[in-house]
Protein backbone atom coordinates (compact mmCIF):
# COMPACT_ATOMS: atom_id res chain seq x y z
CA UNK A 1 0.00 0.00 0.00
CA UNK A 2 1.55 3.51 -1.08
CA UNK A 3 1.46 6.20 1.42
CA UNK A 4 -0.88 8.52 0.65
CA UNK A 5 0.42 11.75 -0.79
CA UNK A 6 0.20 15.20 0.76
CA UNK A 7 -0.36 18.08 -1.24
CA UNK A 8 2.45 21.12 -1.34
CA UNK A 9 1.69 24.29 0.58
CA UNK A 10 0.00 26.72 -1.28
CA UNK A 11 2.44 29.66 -2.45
CA UNK A 12 0.89 32.53 -2.78
CA UNK A 13 3.47 34.05 -4.66
CA UNK A 14 4.67 31.77 -7.30
CA UNK A 15 7.56 33.70 -8.30
CA UNK A 16 8.76 34.31 -5.00
CA UNK A 17 12.40 33.32 -5.16
CA UNK A 18 12.93 30.45 -3.40
CA UNK A 19 15.00 30.56 -0.47
CA UNK A 20 18.91 29.94 -1.05
CA UNK A 21 18.90 29.69 -4.84
CA UNK A 22 21.19 32.27 -7.21
CA UNK A 23 19.58 33.89 -8.96
CA UNK A 24 21.88 35.56 -11.15
CA UNK A 25 21.12 39.23 -11.70
CA UNK A 26 20.73 40.79 -15.12
CA UNK A 27 23.60 42.83 -14.66
CA UNK A 28 25.88 40.01 -14.02
CA UNK A 29 24.58 38.12 -17.13
CA UNK A 30 26.00 41.12 -19.43
CA UNK A 31 29.07 40.98 -17.85
CA UNK A 32 29.69 37.29 -18.74
CA UNK A 33 28.07 37.93 -21.85
CA UNK A 34 30.40 40.80 -22.59
CA UNK A 35 33.33 39.08 -21.52
CA UNK A 36 33.08 36.03 -22.71
CA UNK A 37 32.36 36.54 -26.52
CA UNK A 38 33.76 38.60 -29.08
CA UNK A 39 33.15 38.70 -33.03
CA UNK A 40 32.85 35.38 -34.86
CA UNK A 41 31.91 36.86 -38.52
CA UNK A 42 35.30 36.94 -41.27
CA UNK A 43 35.67 40.95 -43.06
CA UNK A 44 34.92 41.57 -46.76
CA UNK A 45 34.75 44.61 -48.77
CA UNK A 46 31.46 45.59 -50.60
CA UNK A 47 30.56 48.78 -52.80
CA UNK A 48 28.68 51.70 -51.57
CA UNK A 49 25.38 50.53 -52.75
CA UNK A 50 25.96 46.98 -50.77
CA UNK A 51 26.76 49.13 -47.42
CA UNK A 52 23.45 49.97 -45.58
CA UNK A 53 23.11 47.87 -42.24
CA UNK A 54 26.32 46.35 -42.57
CA UNK A 55 28.97 46.63 -39.57
CA UNK A 56 32.33 48.27 -40.32
CA UNK A 57 35.26 46.25 -39.96
CA UNK A 58 37.51 48.96 -39.47
CA UNK A 59 37.91 52.84 -38.51
CA UNK A 60 36.71 54.52 -41.54
CA UNK A 61 38.75 57.03 -43.28
CA UNK A 62 37.65 60.32 -45.42
CA UNK A 63 39.39 59.68 -49.03
CA UNK A 64 39.05 63.60 -49.12
CA UNK A 65 37.80 67.07 -47.19
CA UNK A 66 33.69 67.63 -47.70
CA UNK A 67 33.64 70.78 -48.57
CA UNK A 68 36.90 70.07 -50.75
CA UNK A 69 37.17 73.93 -51.64
CA UNK A 70 35.95 76.62 -50.30
CA UNK A 71 32.19 77.59 -51.63
CA UNK A 72 29.58 80.18 -51.50
CA UNK A 73 26.77 78.85 -48.79
CA UNK A 74 24.11 81.19 -51.05
CA UNK A 75 23.21 82.79 -54.43
CA UNK A 76 24.65 86.28 -54.21
CA UNK A 77 28.28 88.03 -54.89
CA UNK A 78 31.48 87.38 -53.74
CA UNK A 79 33.71 90.20 -52.36
CA UNK A 80 37.03 90.75 -50.91
CA UNK A 81 36.99 91.65 -47.46
CA UNK A 82 39.42 93.88 -46.95
CA UNK A 83 37.94 96.21 -50.26
CA UNK A 84 34.68 96.79 -48.23
CA UNK A 85 33.96 100.21 -45.96
CA UNK A 86 31.21 100.20 -43.40
CA UNK A 87 27.87 101.79 -44.96
CA UNK A 88 26.65 102.06 -48.45
CA UNK A 89 29.18 101.37 -51.14
CA UNK A 90 29.00 100.17 -54.97
CA UNK A 91 31.10 97.51 -56.27
CA UNK A 92 31.95 97.37 -60.14
CA UNK A 93 31.35 93.44 -61.10
CA UNK A 94 33.14 91.32 -63.08
CA UNK A 95 32.72 89.41 -66.52
CA UNK A 96 31.36 86.36 -65.81
CA UNK A 97 30.28 83.44 -62.57
CA UNK A 98 30.93 80.87 -60.51
CA UNK A 99 28.61 78.07 -60.30
CA UNK A 100 28.48 74.87 -58.57
CA UNK A 101 30.60 72.53 -61.01
CA UNK A 102 31.26 75.57 -62.89
CA UNK A 103 34.05 77.72 -62.02
CA UNK A 104 35.14 80.82 -62.29
CA UNK A 105 38.31 80.42 -63.96
CA UNK A 106 40.19 83.71 -63.42
CA UNK A 107 40.93 85.71 -59.73
CA UNK A 108 38.48 88.76 -58.25
CA UNK A 109 39.81 91.92 -59.66
CA UNK A 110 40.98 94.82 -56.84
CA UNK A 111 37.67 96.60 -55.88
CA UNK A 112 35.50 93.69 -57.79
CA UNK A 113 32.58 91.97 -57.05
CA UNK A 114 31.20 88.66 -59.06
CA UNK A 115 28.47 86.83 -59.29
CA UNK A 116 28.50 83.52 -57.15
CA UNK A 117 25.89 80.64 -56.56
CA UNK A 118 25.00 78.08 -53.78
CA UNK A 119 27.58 75.51 -53.91
CA UNK A 120 30.42 76.98 -56.35
CA UNK A 121 34.23 77.20 -55.64
CA UNK A 122 35.20 80.82 -54.60
CA UNK A 123 37.15 82.41 -56.83
CA UNK A 124 41.12 83.21 -55.99
CA UNK A 125 40.52 86.48 -53.75
CA UNK A 126 37.34 86.22 -52.73
CA UNK A 127 36.73 85.60 -49.01
CA UNK A 128 33.43 87.22 -48.46
CA UNK A 129 29.64 86.27 -49.92
CA UNK A 130 27.04 88.83 -49.65
CA UNK A 131 23.45 87.62 -50.30
CA UNK A 132 21.67 88.59 -53.28
CA UNK A 133 18.40 89.67 -51.33
CA UNK A 134 20.90 92.16 -49.63
CA UNK A 135 21.88 94.14 -52.94
CA UNK A 136 20.75 96.23 -55.51
CA UNK A 137 22.05 95.02 -58.40
CA UNK A 138 22.54 96.16 -62.25
CA UNK A 139 24.99 94.48 -64.89
CA UNK A 140 27.74 96.19 -64.60
CA UNK A 141 27.60 97.06 -60.15
CA UNK A 142 26.04 96.43 -57.23
CA UNK A 143 25.00 98.44 -54.49
CA UNK A 144 24.90 97.72 -50.88
CA UNK A 145 25.43 98.31 -46.76
CA UNK A 146 28.33 97.26 -45.21
CA UNK A 147 29.57 96.27 -42.81
CA UNK A 148 29.85 92.43 -44.24
CA UNK A 149 31.20 89.95 -41.62
CA UNK A 150 34.51 88.30 -43.06
CA UNK A 151 33.92 84.85 -44.22
CA UNK A 152 30.15 86.00 -44.22
CA UNK A 153 28.32 83.22 -46.37
CA UNK A 154 30.82 81.10 -47.49
CA UNK A 155 31.84 77.66 -46.37
CA UNK A 156 35.27 76.53 -45.69
CA UNK A 157 37.27 73.62 -47.20
CA UNK A 158 37.45 70.48 -45.09
CA UNK A 159 34.74 72.24 -42.42
CA UNK A 160 32.55 69.29 -42.14
CA UNK A 161 35.02 66.65 -42.45
CA UNK A 162 39.05 66.93 -43.31
CA UNK A 163 40.89 64.47 -45.64
CA UNK A 164 42.27 61.28 -43.35
CA UNK A 165 39.84 61.83 -40.34
CA UNK A 166 38.34 58.60 -38.69
CA UNK A 167 34.12 59.53 -40.02
CA UNK A 168 33.00 56.47 -38.55
CA UNK A 169 34.06 53.65 -35.92
CA UNK A 170 34.80 50.07 -36.66
CA UNK A 171 31.55 48.49 -34.96
CA UNK A 172 29.23 51.05 -36.55
CA UNK A 173 25.89 49.79 -38.52
CA UNK A 174 25.75 51.79 -41.59
CA UNK A 175 22.64 54.70 -41.57
CA UNK A 176 21.03 56.06 -44.35
CA UNK A 177 22.75 59.05 -43.00
CA UNK A 178 26.20 57.42 -43.10
CA UNK A 179 25.87 56.68 -46.39
CA UNK A 180 25.63 60.48 -47.07
CA UNK A 181 29.01 60.81 -45.22
CA UNK A 182 30.61 58.07 -46.69
CA UNK A 183 29.59 59.08 -50.55
CA UNK A 184 30.63 63.04 -49.33
CA UNK A 185 34.05 61.84 -48.35
CA UNK A 186 35.01 60.01 -51.52
CA UNK A 187 34.57 56.40 -50.75
CA UNK A 188 33.19 53.94 -52.76
CA UNK A 189 32.93 50.94 -51.08
CA UNK A 190 34.19 49.84 -47.29
CA UNK A 191 35.40 46.75 -45.44
CA UNK A 192 32.48 45.05 -43.22
CA UNK A 193 32.11 41.81 -41.27
CA UNK A 194 30.38 39.07 -43.16
CA UNK A 195 26.64 38.86 -41.73
CA UNK A 196 26.05 36.97 -38.89
CA UNK A 197 23.86 34.07 -39.56
CA UNK A 198 21.45 33.03 -37.06
CA UNK A 199 19.23 30.31 -36.91
CA UNK A 200 15.62 29.70 -35.28
CA UNK A 201 14.38 26.23 -33.79
CA UNK A 202 11.01 26.31 -32.34
CA UNK A 203 10.69 23.15 -29.96
CA UNK A 204 7.35 21.03 -28.67
CA UNK A 205 5.21 18.78 -29.71
CA UNK A 206 2.39 21.19 -29.69
CA UNK A 207 3.35 23.17 -32.11
CA UNK A 208 2.17 23.55 -35.84
CA UNK A 209 3.01 25.25 -38.49
CA UNK A 210 1.68 28.99 -38.97
CA UNK A 211 -1.10 28.52 -41.77
CA UNK A 212 -1.54 24.93 -41.24
CA UNK A 213 -4.18 22.87 -40.41
CA UNK A 214 -3.98 21.88 -36.26
CA UNK A 215 -5.14 19.95 -33.96
CA UNK A 216 -7.50 21.44 -31.36
CA UNK A 217 -4.67 20.67 -28.58
CA UNK A 218 -1.82 22.35 -30.82
CA UNK A 219 -1.13 25.73 -31.22
CA UNK A 220 0.60 27.74 -33.72
CA UNK A 221 4.45 27.64 -33.57
CA UNK A 222 4.82 32.15 -33.15
CA UNK A 223 7.96 31.94 -31.77
CA UNK A 224 9.84 30.91 -35.20
CA UNK A 225 8.41 33.79 -37.20
CA UNK A 226 8.97 36.30 -34.56
CA UNK A 227 12.58 35.88 -34.35
CA UNK A 228 13.36 35.44 -37.92
CA UNK A 229 11.85 39.08 -38.53
CA UNK A 230 13.48 40.19 -35.13
CA UNK A 231 16.69 38.97 -36.48
CA UNK A 232 15.97 40.44 -40.17
CA UNK A 233 15.39 43.87 -38.14
CA UNK A 234 18.91 43.39 -36.12
CA UNK A 235 20.70 43.09 -40.01
CA UNK A 236 21.72 39.46 -39.25
CA UNK A 237 21.19 36.51 -41.47
CA UNK A 238 18.25 34.64 -40.60
CA UNK A 239 18.04 31.29 -40.85
CA UNK A 240 14.92 29.07 -40.68
CA UNK A 241 15.87 25.92 -38.90
CA UNK A 242 12.25 24.52 -38.56
CA UNK A 243 10.44 23.06 -35.41
CA UNK A 244 11.84 20.28 -33.80
CA UNK A 245 9.12 17.49 -31.49
CA UNK A 246 9.89 17.10 -27.60
CA UNK A 247 12.10 14.15 -28.90
CA UNK A 248 15.82 14.16 -27.51
CA UNK A 249 18.09 12.04 -30.85
CA UNK A 250 15.35 14.32 -33.03
CA UNK A 251 16.42 17.52 -31.39
CA UNK A 252 20.05 16.66 -31.11
CA UNK A 253 20.60 16.10 -35.06
CA UNK A 254 18.56 19.01 -35.69
CA UNK A 255 21.46 21.11 -33.11
CA UNK A 256 24.06 18.65 -35.51
CA UNK A 257 23.19 20.29 -38.45
CA UNK A 258 22.42 23.84 -37.45
CA UNK A 259 25.67 24.28 -36.07
CA UNK A 260 27.13 23.39 -39.58
CA UNK A 261 25.70 26.07 -41.17
CA UNK A 262 24.96 29.02 -38.57
CA UNK A 263 26.99 31.36 -36.31
CA UNK A 264 24.67 31.60 -33.53
CA UNK A 265 21.70 28.76 -32.49
CA UNK A 266 18.50 30.63 -30.85
CA UNK A 267 15.70 27.89 -30.04
CA UNK A 268 12.75 28.65 -27.82
CA UNK A 269 10.77 26.00 -25.85
CA UNK A 270 12.57 23.26 -23.51
CA UNK A 271 14.83 25.55 -21.64
CA UNK A 272 13.41 25.07 -18.21
CA UNK A 273 13.79 21.19 -16.16
CA UNK A 274 10.85 19.67 -16.58
CA UNK A 275 10.41 16.41 -18.08
CA UNK A 276 10.37 17.79 -21.61
CA UNK A 277 12.42 20.63 -21.51
CA UNK A 278 15.12 18.76 -23.60
CA UNK A 279 17.04 21.55 -24.82
CA UNK A 280 18.14 22.17 -21.44
CA UNK A 281 18.79 18.35 -20.95
CA UNK A 282 20.83 18.29 -24.02
CA UNK A 283 22.86 21.23 -23.19
CA UNK A 284 23.56 20.53 -20.01
CA UNK A 285 24.52 16.95 -22.12
CA UNK A 286 26.73 19.16 -23.94
CA UNK A 287 28.73 20.01 -21.30
CA UNK A 288 29.26 23.54 -22.11
CA UNK A 289 25.85 24.57 -20.34
CA UNK A 290 25.55 27.43 -18.15
CA UNK A 291 21.85 27.31 -17.11
CA UNK A 292 21.20 30.89 -16.26
CA UNK A 293 18.83 31.42 -13.60
CA UNK A 294 17.98 35.52 -14.51
CA UNK A 295 16.85 37.60 -12.48
CA UNK A 296 14.54 38.49 -14.77
CA UNK A 297 10.04 38.75 -15.53
CA UNK A 298 9.39 37.72 -17.86
CA UNK A 299 11.75 34.98 -18.96
CA UNK A 300 13.42 33.25 -16.76
CA UNK A 301 14.88 30.40 -17.36
CA UNK A 302 17.20 31.18 -20.11
CA UNK A 303 19.44 28.04 -21.31
CA UNK A 304 23.11 29.14 -22.47
CA UNK A 305 25.06 26.53 -24.27
CA UNK A 306 28.15 25.97 -26.56
CA UNK A 307 26.91 23.10 -28.99
CA UNK A 308 29.42 21.82 -31.17
CA UNK A 309 31.14 25.00 -30.96
CA UNK A 310 27.92 27.08 -31.54
CA UNK A 311 26.40 29.33 -29.29
CA UNK A 312 22.88 28.46 -28.39
CA UNK A 313 20.30 30.67 -26.54
CA UNK A 314 17.60 28.74 -25.32
CA UNK A 315 15.51 31.32 -24.77
CA UNK A 316 11.67 30.72 -22.57
CA UNK A 317 9.14 29.28 -25.16
CA UNK A 318 6.02 32.01 -23.94
CA UNK A 319 6.63 34.03 -26.91
CA UNK A 320 6.38 37.30 -24.93
CA UNK A 321 9.43 35.90 -22.61
CA UNK A 322 10.99 34.64 -25.99
CA UNK A 323 11.05 38.65 -26.97
CA UNK A 324 12.18 39.92 -24.03
CA UNK A 325 14.94 37.63 -23.49
CA UNK A 326 16.01 37.62 -27.29
CA UNK A 327 15.87 41.69 -26.83
CA UNK A 328 18.26 42.12 -23.61
CA UNK A 329 20.24 38.99 -23.70
CA UNK A 330 20.48 37.74 -27.17
CA UNK A 331 20.76 41.15 -28.81
CA UNK A 332 23.76 42.63 -27.37
CA UNK A 333 25.29 38.99 -27.16
CA UNK A 334 24.63 38.79 -30.85
CA UNK A 335 25.92 41.91 -31.61
CA UNK A 336 29.33 41.54 -30.06
CA UNK A 337 29.36 38.55 -32.40
CA UNK A 338 28.75 40.56 -35.32
CA UNK A 339 31.52 42.51 -34.47
CA UNK A 340 29.54 45.57 -33.07
CA UNK A 341 30.84 45.66 -29.74
CA UNK A 342 28.81 44.95 -26.98
CA UNK A 343 26.03 47.81 -26.73
CA UNK A 344 23.24 48.31 -24.67
CA UNK A 345 20.18 50.54 -25.69
CA UNK A 346 19.96 54.03 -24.01
CA UNK A 347 16.91 53.99 -22.12
CA UNK A 348 14.27 57.26 -21.80
CA UNK A 349 13.21 58.45 -18.72
CA UNK A 350 9.33 59.36 -18.50
CA UNK A 351 6.83 59.84 -16.31
CA UNK A 352 4.69 56.64 -15.60
CA UNK A 353 0.81 56.51 -16.67
CA UNK A 354 0.60 53.16 -14.12
CA UNK A 355 0.94 52.39 -10.81
CA UNK A 356 3.15 49.40 -9.77
CA UNK A 357 4.76 48.49 -6.52
CA UNK A 358 7.89 45.86 -7.32
CA UNK A 359 9.71 43.80 -4.94
CA UNK A 360 13.73 43.44 -4.80
CA UNK A 361 15.61 40.59 -6.35
CA UNK A 362 14.52 40.87 -10.42
CA UNK A 363 14.67 43.44 -13.27
CA UNK A 364 11.50 43.20 -14.95
CA UNK A 365 10.29 44.16 -18.04
CA UNK A 366 6.64 44.88 -19.57
CA UNK A 367 5.17 45.75 -22.57
CA UNK A 368 5.16 49.34 -22.93
CA UNK A 369 4.48 52.32 -25.44
CA UNK A 370 4.31 56.10 -24.65
CA UNK A 371 1.06 58.07 -25.05
CA UNK A 372 0.62 61.52 -23.95
CA UNK A 373 3.83 62.03 -22.72
CA UNK A 374 3.62 58.82 -20.13
CA UNK A 375 4.40 55.87 -20.66
CA UNK A 376 1.81 52.91 -20.46
CA UNK A 377 2.28 49.39 -19.45
CA UNK A 378 -0.21 46.56 -21.14
CA UNK A 379 -3.13 45.48 -19.22
CA UNK A 380 -1.64 41.84 -18.36
CA UNK A 381 1.48 41.10 -17.40
CA UNK A 382 0.64 37.62 -18.38
CA UNK A 383 3.24 36.01 -20.50
CA UNK A 384 1.79 34.11 -23.06
CA UNK A 385 0.12 37.36 -24.10
CA UNK A 386 1.27 37.75 -27.77
CA UNK A 387 -1.71 40.48 -28.39
CA UNK A 388 0.68 43.01 -25.84
CA UNK A 389 3.03 42.04 -27.60
CA UNK A 390 1.81 44.07 -30.96
CA UNK A 391 0.21 46.57 -28.50
CA UNK A 392 2.81 47.41 -27.32
CA UNK A 393 6.13 50.04 -28.52
CA UNK A 394 8.56 49.17 -26.61
CA UNK A 395 9.51 48.09 -23.02
CA UNK A 396 9.47 49.36 -19.63
CA UNK A 397 12.13 48.39 -17.23
CA UNK A 398 11.92 47.90 -13.53
CA UNK A 399 15.53 47.98 -11.24
CA UNK A 400 16.33 44.77 -9.45
CA UNK A 401 15.99 47.15 -6.18
CA UNK A 402 12.45 47.17 -4.72
CA UNK A 403 10.50 50.21 -5.89
CA UNK A 404 7.07 52.13 -5.97
CA UNK A 405 6.23 52.99 -9.01
CA UNK A 406 3.19 55.76 -8.99
CA UNK A 407 1.38 58.01 -11.49
CA UNK A 408 3.87 60.66 -12.55
CA UNK A 409 7.41 58.45 -11.55
CA UNK A 410 10.15 58.11 -14.06
CA UNK A 411 10.82 54.98 -15.36
CA UNK A 412 12.95 54.17 -17.89
CA UNK A 413 11.36 53.12 -21.59
CA UNK A 414 13.37 51.41 -24.06
CA UNK A 415 11.67 51.98 -27.68
CA UNK A 416 11.43 48.71 -29.91
CA UNK A 417 13.98 50.94 -32.13
CA UNK A 418 16.61 51.38 -28.80
CA UNK A 419 16.67 47.30 -29.42
CA UNK A 420 17.50 47.89 -33.44
CA UNK A 421 13.81 46.80 -34.34
P1 LIG B 1 8.16 25.48 -22.73
O1 LIG B 1 9.25 26.40 -22.31
O2 LIG B 1 8.55 24.58 -23.84
O3 LIG B 1 7.60 24.74 -21.56
O4 LIG B 1 6.99 26.41 -23.27
C1 LIG B 1 6.35 27.36 -22.45
C2 LIG B 1 5.07 27.81 -23.08
O5 LIG B 1 5.34 28.46 -24.32
C3 LIG B 1 4.12 26.67 -23.42
O6 LIG B 1 2.80 27.13 -23.17
C4 LIG B 1 4.34 26.44 -24.87
O7 LIG B 1 3.26 25.85 -25.52
C5 LIG B 1 4.60 27.83 -25.36
N1 LIG B 1 5.43 27.83 -26.57
C6 LIG B 1 6.59 27.15 -26.72
N2 LIG B 1 7.09 27.35 -27.94
C7 LIG B 1 6.23 28.17 -28.58
C8 LIG B 1 6.20 28.73 -29.88
N3 LIG B 1 7.17 28.50 -30.76
N4 LIG B 1 5.17 29.55 -30.21
C9 LIG B 1 4.19 29.80 -29.31
N5 LIG B 1 4.17 29.31 -28.08
C10 LIG B 1 5.17 28.48 -27.69
MG1 LIG C 1 7.93 22.82 -24.68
Amino acid sequence: MSEALTPPPLKNDCFALPPGTHWTPVGDAFESLRTRLGPVVDCETVPLSEALGRVLAQDLNANRSNPPQPNSAVDGYGLRHADLVDGPQVLPLMDGRSAAGVPFEGALGAGHAIRILTGATLPDGVDTVILQEDVSASDQEIAFHGPLKRGANTRKAGEDVAAGDVILPAGRRITPADMALMAATGLGEVSVRKKLRVGVLSTGDELAEAGAVAREDQIFDANRPMLLAMLQRFGFEAHDLGRAPDDRPALRGMLDAASARVDVILTSGGASAGDEDHMSALLNESGAMAMWRLAIKPGRPLALGIWQGTPVFGLPGNPVAAMVCALVFARPAMGLMAGEGWKLPEPLMLPAAFAKSKKAGRREYQRARIRGGQVEVFKSEGSGRISGLSWAEGLVELPDEACDVTQGTPVAFYPFSAFGL
